[in-house]
């Protein structure tokens, strides 16, 4: 007899899980299936375990530069097993809070894999290797994604490694190659980096962090170069040549090639949808380059069935994931006056050093997009909690509609900016323009006082530059 439930949601994630306590929240009867992990990517492999790698970078950083703040420290050093463990054991406490979560919630967990069986069915192949099935009116298909490889980039583990490998390496590499310098590339150059690694990042644009405004990536890029890091664009990986325990990899830059050998390899060139093996086809679900396509509620075009998060295409945030989660399940519940998810709003951090964050348009996005806009800039230099905390390095840019006044975008790095970004993202959820941030009165001394500044700025009323 197959087991019955309103709501059967396919993947624990970030979307997956938040989904599926939604749909308890409002009365549903829900099963989550997990085939690995509750919390997914995020919480076991993604955001929260890279999160636990950079403090330790980052306490390590500051220990090094202890007698800059009058303490003596005589030797700093680290081990890279206890560091890694540490980052496990986070993860692990993490994923236990879903668990209970579930529990306080009565979201019924079922482990195993699962496959659209038919309308309205879901087959679930336990790790018994038992397939039982279950039936809801709605299903969520939150399977979330993986790391993308090309044929000639392909991780093994050992030499070659994925971000799952980089999060328990094998090995510190003396020498470290990262492909690709989104966030993910980047944040494991900046923790090998600190912890010692020679580390050279390729990327395939003109500039590191390509989504990012232009200046900031331009002032990241600056900044990793002082920090020791090689950096190449324009440039690609073409080839790489496994020794016994070193890899060679042929760079091309401008039709120019040549060889660098390193240690170890980190691919970090995107990720790709898990749609395989879910049935899809069999319903009529429709894919495109690895995702799968839904409307701006979560909806497939097949009724009853939904895709949230990663699977379901860029950005792949978990934040996103979560959100587009609780729109859907409210969109089944028919909840009125609902907004749908809006994608330009969403923030993106980067946990590098020095941090970047950034919400809303681009200067080069709102320009192309057709505004005239109002730029203002400010410099952590003029603020004296930065000066304080001996984190004077780094800026904060704001975009505005000329016309409206209207914030379009705003884009940081230095230090915390991925804590005060959210200030921004509320200010456009509020469709909030330079006169309401301008009358805001910002706490002193805070960081948060620069992005004050940035907009008095833009107006040309900047205090403290
Ligand atoms: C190294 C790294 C760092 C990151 N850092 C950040 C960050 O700082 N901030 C941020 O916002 N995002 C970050 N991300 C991205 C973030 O992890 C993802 O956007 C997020 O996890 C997506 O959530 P999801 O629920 O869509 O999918 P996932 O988290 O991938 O979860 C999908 C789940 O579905 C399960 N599943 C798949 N197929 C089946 C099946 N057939 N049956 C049952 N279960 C199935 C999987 O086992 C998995 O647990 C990072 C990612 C990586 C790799």
């Amino acid at each position: 007899m197959a087991e019955s439930f309103d709501l059967v949601v396919i993947g624990g994630g970030p979307g997956g899980y938040v989904a599926a306590i939604r749909g308890a929240q409002m009365g549903m009867k829900v099963a989550c299936v997990e085939r690995e992990h509750l919390g997914g990517i995020c919480l076991n492999w993604g955001c929260i375990p890279t999160k636990a790698l950079l403090r330790s970078a980052e306490v390590l950083h500051l220990a090094k530069h202890a007698a800059d703040y009058g303490l003596k420290i005589d030797k700093v050093d680290f081990d890279l097993d206890a560091i890694v463990k540490r980052s496990r054991g986070v993860a692990k406490q993490m994923n236990g809070g879903i668990k209970s979560l579930f529990k306080k919630n009565k979201v019924t967990h079922i482990e195993g894999e699962a496959k659209i069986a038919s309308k309205g069915k879901v087959a679930v192949k336990g790790k018994d290797g038992k397939t039982t099935e279950l039936t809801a009116k709605d299903v969520i298909i939150a399977t979330g994604a993986r790391a993308r490889e090309l044929p000639h980039l392909k991780a093994d583990g050992e030499l070659v490694w994925t971000y799952k490998h980089a999060l328990a390496p094998n090995t510190m590499p003396k020498k470290l190659l990262v492909i690709g310098s989104g966030a993910i590339g980047i944040e494991f150059a900046s923790f090998f980096n600190e912890l010692g690694s020679d580390v050279t990042v390729v990327e395939m644009m003109d500039r590191v962090l390509p989504v990012e405004d232009a200046d900031i990536s331009k002032f990241a890029e600056k900044s990793f170069k002082k920090q020791g890091m090689t950096i190449k664009t324009k440039a690609s990986v073409t080839e790489l040549k496994k020794g016994k325990d070193s890899v060679t990899c042929v760079v091309e830059t401008d039709g120019k090639k040549e060889e660098i050998t390193v240690d170890r390899v980190i691919i970090a060139i995107g990720i790709t949808g898990n749609v395989e093996g879910l049935g899809l086809e069999d319903v009529g679900i429709k894919v495109d380059r690895g995702h799968i396509v839904t409307n701006e509620w979560g909806q497939t075009g097949v009724d009853g069935f939904w895709a949230i998060g990663d699977v379901a295409g860029a950005p792949w945030l978990a934040h996103k994931a979560s959100h587009e989660g609780i729109v859907a399940v409210e969109k089944i519940n028919g909840v009125k006056g609902l907004h749908p998810m809006d994608k330009g709003n969403i923030p993106g951090c980067t946990y590098c050093r020095p941090q970047v964050a950034s919400v809303g348009l681009t200067e080069a996005k709102a320009k192309e997009q057709g505004y005239e806009v109002r730029v203002g800039n400010f410099p952590f230099i003029g603020n004296g909690k930065a000066v304080a905390l001996g984190e004077p390095e780094g800026m904060v840019k704001t975009v505005f509609d000329k016309k409206t006044g209207e914030l379009l975008g705003a884009h940081m790095v230095g230090a915390e900016v991925t804590e005060l970004i959210q200030g921004y993202a509320v200010a456009r959820t509020l469709e909030t323009t330079e006169q309401e941030l301008m009358h805001t009165v910002f706490p002193h001394p805070t960081l948060s006082e620069m992005m004050h500044e940035s907009v008095l700025d833009a107006y040309g009323k900047a205090i403290h530059f």
